[in-house]
């Protein structure tokens, strides 16, 4: 959306949470900030939220060009990442052929997508177009509608994502669990709304609840993030136990706090790593438990290679930072690091009020705009193609700098994550890849 600024329109977020760690210099009692958040964007103008028919134009143009990128790749640049990762021959063909797979996948999150006003034709669209769709939401507008996940549903989401963040302990955690749709509801009433994060846990396992009585066989898939920080990582082991026992078909992504993301300082003490180090050796046993077909105790995102990643980043001296994000992955190192195409508001300045947004970048900051292209929705396929290839340049010689992060769709697949790796890492996390997959 566009926010009145001193002199003209200025493009931002719109959320209806405020996931900020102060306000006004008090504590919230949130743990990271979120650019969306509004006590960050006042004067935001809902009206200028960009409709689903432009926003459906716009994604097929992006998919249309990122299929195109990454063809390229597979063509002619995977044979080099193969070399270069030791990749054995046997694992080649099937390796490359991912990348040439449908159905491609639209991830809507960041600010609230269940809060546009288009939401169900937007799903309803992507879904019409054959596209897998993940949204991350908060849960509010289930909390105010309770026919809102059926609708979602109807429109043909694929998984819908909830956050877990803010648990002050296990036993917090398991007290939500055992309440009632009505008890859920009148503590959510109680919480400031300045503390985003505690809305959105009270709104999570109230949409959680109320998924679980949705028909097992047509629901989508239910997925919750969890940020791991230095307050919670003793408790872990606990929170995810008490959430698979509860959501036994529920899929878990616990995942650092990125604190790259806000150039904050990273703030893991010499305990909590320990206590990290544990966890990840657990989650590791899991994957394999998985992999083997037993149940495993947490229902973790298989994601063997992201674990590999954290476990290489936590045998690093600087582990602290590197569980933070800073320098551990960058989406940009390479074209094959940036399979996924990030679609945000980049602060474009403008005189009169229209839809806003549509601009290739990063959510987190500015390194990767491309002042040049317009929207999304009117930019020529082959110009947003062009930028897919001139990203890696884009973050080097633009005025923005990103530290880089462990984050999209945590680091995407081995080839991305592999292909975005610090190489300060690799020889640590080739060997655990040796270790754990025999290659
Ligand atoms: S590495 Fe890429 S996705 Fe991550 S914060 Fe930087 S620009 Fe954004």
């Amino acid at each position: 959306v566009l926010r009145r600024g001193n002199d003209a329109l200025v493009e931002t977020h719109l959320c209806d949470h405020n996931c900020t760690i102060t306000y006004r210099g008090k504590a919230t009692g949130g743990h990271y900030n979120c650019p969306a958040a509004f006590t960050l964007n006042r004067g935001a103008i809902a009206s200028t939220t960009a409709p689903a028919e432009l926003l459906l134009e716009g994604i097929d143009r992006v998919l249309r060009a990122a299929s195109d990128a990454q063809l390229a790749f597979a063509r002619d640049g995977f044979g080099a990442y193969a070399d270069r990762f030791a990749i054995p021959d046997s694992l080649r063909e099937p390796l490359r052929s991912t990348l040439i797979q449908e159905p491609r996948e639209v991830a809507l999150f960041g600010g609230s997508p269940e809060a546009h006003p288009d939401i169900v034709p937007i799903l309803a669209g992507l879904q019409q177009r054959g596209y897998v769709t993940h949204i991350t939401m908060t849960g509010r507008r289930a909390m105010r509608a309770a026919g809102c996940l059926d609708s979602l549903t109807s429109a043909g989401v694929s998984v819908i994502a909830l956050s877990i963040d803010e648990v002050s302990s296990a036993p917090d955690l398991e007290r939500l669990l055992q309440l009632t749709l009505a008890e859920l509801r009148s503590e959510w009433r109680k919480i400031s709304p300045l503390n985003g994060q505690r809305q959105k846990l009270v709104e999570a396992v109230h949409a959680a609840r109320l998924w679980q009585q949705m028909p097992a066989s047509g629901r989508p898939g239910l997925l919750f993030n969890m940020a791991v920080h230095g307050g919670n990582v003793a408790a872990m082991g606990r929170l995810l136990t008490a959430l698979s026992t509860e959501f036994p078909r529920a899929m878990l992504n616990p995942f650092p706090m990125q604190s790259a993301f806000e150039g904050r300082r990273p703030d893991f003490t010499r305990d909590q790593l320990e206590d990290f180090r544990e966890f990840t050796g657990r989650a590791i046993q899991e994957q394999h438990e998985r992999a083997a077909g037993a149940a495993g105790s947490w229902g973790l995102v298989p994601r063997m290679h992201y674990w590999l990643l954290l476990s290489a980043a936590l045998n690093a001296h600087d582990a602290s930072s590197r569980l933070g994000g800073w320098t551990t992955w960058q989406c940009y190192r390479s074209a094959a690091s940036g399979h996924y195409v990030q679609v945000a508001a980049t602060g474009t300045r403008m005189l009169a009020p229209q839809p806003a947004g549509g601009r290739v970048g990063c959510f987190w900051n500015n390194a990767l705009n491309d002042d040049s292209l317009p929207s999304i929705w009117h930019a020529p396929q082959d110009s947003i193609r062009k930028y897919l290839d001139e990203r890696p340049q884009l973050a080097t010689t633009g005025g923005a700098k990103c530290p880089g992060c462990l984050f999209p769709r945590l680091v995407g697949d081995m080839i991305s994550l592999e292909s975005g790796m610090d190489p300060g890492l690799c020889d640590s996390y080739l060997r655990l890849r040796k270790q754990h997959l025999a290659f």
